[in-house]
């Protein structure tokens, strides 16, 4: 009995991947649609990723994102042609326990060439628990933090050279022959990282103040690297309503730490920000997690969004 209910489970299984497959074999003409002949598809699944494979790849690849500009990417959900092209890329780029459904996908199907084709950044970059408000984890139901690991490592531009070289030695070996293009891409993407790494931590160096507050918990591992304090309303999930109660508590916080500037970012309604700015009558600015590029972005790349932030908090903390 229990090996019959094995068994049909297996076989619906069977049956589960067979009809992805039929999708996604009408399907991976559209998909691949993009992709010139010669071409490799990599599938990354948010911005900072596609940036990074776009500017290694160059024409040698179509990079395209699961999470579509303009969208939130903590809580993206899949299409089946979307899980289809995860199976079928030559190379993807994901970071584990930050989009579930990208997790699933690729847990469930996998990928056509195996394994050595699928980058976790989180694999590169252990992902760190700033806690729900930038506390440690202290959460009895889940007392490895997976819930609280902080995915915003791409805010750190250190963190962006180590998956950088990640992304690069999967392409040299995936596409030995292009190796040297690969290599050299990376390297001029590295030496860009460098300068903005340069230019954060002079510019951030000399502050009246440490602490900044922000709508949701984005911006961890930047004050970490640079010596600032992040407080978060909302914390790590960007729709979440805070309580009267964490309003009230931020406001001292803001009052104790004298703090100019409530920030709130691109993809997010500013209201909460807002109406706490207007309570003690401080100003509201954008500090953007780079989550994604629009047209509302003060900037049309990964590189001058963070100019933008660095402008943005050397203002907001009276850095000179
Ligand atoms: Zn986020």
């Amino acid at each position: 009995m229990v090996f019959m209910i094995r068994f049909s489970r297996a076989l619906v299984a069977v049956i589960g991947v067979l009809a992805l497959l039929a999708t996604s074999a009408c399907e991976t003409g559209a998909a691949a649609e993009g992709t010139k002949p010669g071409q490799l598809l990599i599938v990354t699944a948010f911005y900072p990723f596609q940036f990074i494979a776009e500017q290694i790849a160059g024409p040698r690849a179509h990079v395209t994102s699961l999470t579509k500009p303009g969208a939130e990417p903590h809580d993206l959900e899949l299409t089946p042609r979307q899980v289809a092209s995860v199976y079928d890329a030559d190379l993807v780029v994901y970071q584990r326990y930050f989009q579930a459904a990208v997790d699933e996908a690729v847990a469930q199907n996998g990928n056509a060439h195996g394994t050595d084709n699928v980058l976790d950044t989180a694999s590169v970059v252990k992902l760190e628990d700033h806690g729900p408000l930038g506390e440690q984890n202290n959460d009895p139901t889940d007392p490895a933090g997976i819930t609280n690991l902080d995915p915003h490592v791409w805010l750190d531009p250190i963190h962006m050279i180590t998956i950088t070289q990640a992304v690069d030695r999967k392409l040299d070996s995936i596409d030995p022959v292009h190796r040297a293009d690969y290599n050299r891409n990376a390297a001029r993407l590295i030496t860009q990282l460098k300068s903005l790494d340069a230019q954060y931590r002079s510019g951030l160096a000399t502050c009246q103040r440490k602490e900044f507050i922000t709508t949701h918990a984005a911006f961890g591992y930047l004050a970490e690297r640079y010596g600032l304090k992040q407080i978060s309303i909302t914390g790590l999930s960007p729709d979440t309503e805070p309580s009267p109660a964490r309003i009230a508590q931020v406001q001292q916080i803001a009052k104790a730490h004298g703090i100019t500037t409530i920030f709130y970012e691109t993809l997010v309604s500013p209201a909460i920000a807002r109406s706490i700015a207007g309570d003690l009558g401080l100003k509201t600015d954008v500090l953007d997690p780079i989550e994604g590029i629009t047209r509302q972005s003060r900037g049309n790349n990964y590189f001058t969004v963070m100019k933008s932030n660095l402008t943005a908090l050397q203002r907001a903390n009276g850095c000179t």
